[in-house]
């Protein structure tokens, strides 16, 4: 095929001319998909070693959330929360039994279950722990991402996230992550929370050091803090287990949930906690027009259903044992270090041979799609239905790059 016979030149024109230029793109064109696998519109088929960032951990079209998404459009899209309606009840019930909590507060996007986290969380701290009008604060780590509202970028150390937003929304105190001491000294008779990432995933899949988050767990129950884990893009299988925080057997207060849980079909966040932390929320102090909405609760309980299977948790440990196997073997030979847990991995690529945007972009043309994060740094974060023969093919093409 010669090259002006592609669409993909003019569909990518197309799609810069009429938006807005807050993301940068790789130059494919993606008109269908299922399973691990991308069509371009020009026929091409790529490897998804992204996964919408984990929002597709179920692969692309899932046979059982699509077959549900098609049977609830045949019925009811939307209620408002103003009725209940007949899908709502399950979803709440099977989401807090695999949080193993009381409450479910369901809403679209993360960000969204973000700023949820943190307004209970700040009223919890004024009703239930006594903190004085208006001085509620909230520890945050370096390097978070929480999403791209005013309030989480006022807390973000990410100069592209923040500058020319301001002013700033207060009441938050970054520390250093993994650093335990500093996160302890931070916290005064006015924290009412610490809010995590127990891997910080567009930090580069940053792991915690061992023993860190069952220290945030111990300090948090001392101190009478709510400790809050964005699972947005960890939990829901991502690492082998349900959630991250699972590894270090640490349950935290709250868990942010999103991503995932709408199954690459529909925006669905949530909020599951206890209902001494979720019940200080009264009628018309928050609120969303579609959160819970009976599309999103069709989709996100076959969610929740695939998940109890813990089939997808066992493939992510099995197979991304061996990622990160090809991987290692990768370092030394074009990659600096390869972090991260079950099939989730940060690779930080030599900075003398090429960036990381350079290698994505030549990894493309080899039929393997991944996003660079900062720098040098990719991450790859394939959908759990991936195969073996598929990772040996994604790390394959990988050295191929690295080798030049
Ligand atoms: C993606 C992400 C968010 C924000 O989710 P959106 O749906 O994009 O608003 C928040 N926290 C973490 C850890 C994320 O990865």
């Amino acid at each position: 095929m010669i090259d002006d016979m592609l669409r993909t030149p003019e569909a990518i024109r197309d799609a810069e001319r009429w938006t807005a230029h807050n993301y940068h793109p790789l130059p494919v064109v993606v008109s269908s998909a299922e399973g691990s696998w991308l069509t371009d519109v020009d026929g091409r088929r790529y490897l998804d070693c992204l996964a919408g960032y984990s929002a597709l951990n179920f692969g692309h079209r899932h046979p059982t959330l699509i077959a549900a998404a098609h049977a609830q459009l045949d019925r009811l899209t939307l209620t408002s929360r103003a009725f209940i309606h007949d899908q709502f009840a399950d979803f709440c019930r099977e989401l807090a039994e695999l949080c193993r909590k009381d409450l479910v507060l369901p809403m679209n996007t993360g960000a969204e279950a973000v700023e949820t986290g943190i307004k209970v969380a700040r009223k919890w701290g004024y009703q239930v722990k006594g903190v004085a009008p208006g001085q509620a604060n909230i520890v945050v780590a370096e390097g978070n991402f929480h999403g791209r509202t005013t309030t989480i970028v006022s807390f973000s150390t990410d100069p592209d996230a923040r500058a020319d937003f301001g002013p700033f929304t207060p009441g938050f105190t970054v520390v250093p992550y993994g650093d335990l001491a500093a996160l302890t000294a931070a916290i005064d008779e006015n924290t009412v929370a610490v809010l995590l990432e127990p891997i910080q995933g567009e930090q580069g899949v940053v792991v915690p050091p061992e023993g860190y988050l069952p220290g945030v767990r111990r300090v948090c129950t001392e101190r009478n803090v709510l400790f809050i884990a964005d699972e947005i893009q960890s939990g829901l299988g991502r690492t082998g287990d349900t959630f991250a925080c699972d590894h270090e057997g640490v349950t935290p207060d709250m868990y942010l949930l999103g991503k995932a849980l709408g199954g690459g079909i529909v925006p669905v966040s949530a909020v599951a906690a206890n209902a001494d932390v979720l019940g200080v929320l009264r009628p018309g102090q928050h609120g969303s027009t579609f959160g819970g909405n009976p599309l999103a609760c069709a989709v996100a309980t076959e969610v929740v259903r695939l998940l109890a299977t813990g089939e997808f948790q066992r493939r992510s440990t099995e197979l991304g044992a061996r990622l990160h196997a090809g991987l290692r073997s990768l370092v030394g030979r074009g990659l600096v270090a390869v972090r991260g847990r079950g099939l989730w991995a940060g690779l930080d690529i030599d900075p003398s041979l090429m960036s990381g945007r350079e290698a994505c972009e030549r990894l493309a043309e080899r039929g393997v799609l991944a996003k660079d994060t900062h720098g040098a740094t990719i991450r790859l974060a394939p959908p759990l239905v991936i195969t073996e023969e598929e990772i040996d093919h994604a790390v394959a093409q990988l050295a191929a790059v690295l080798a030049g």
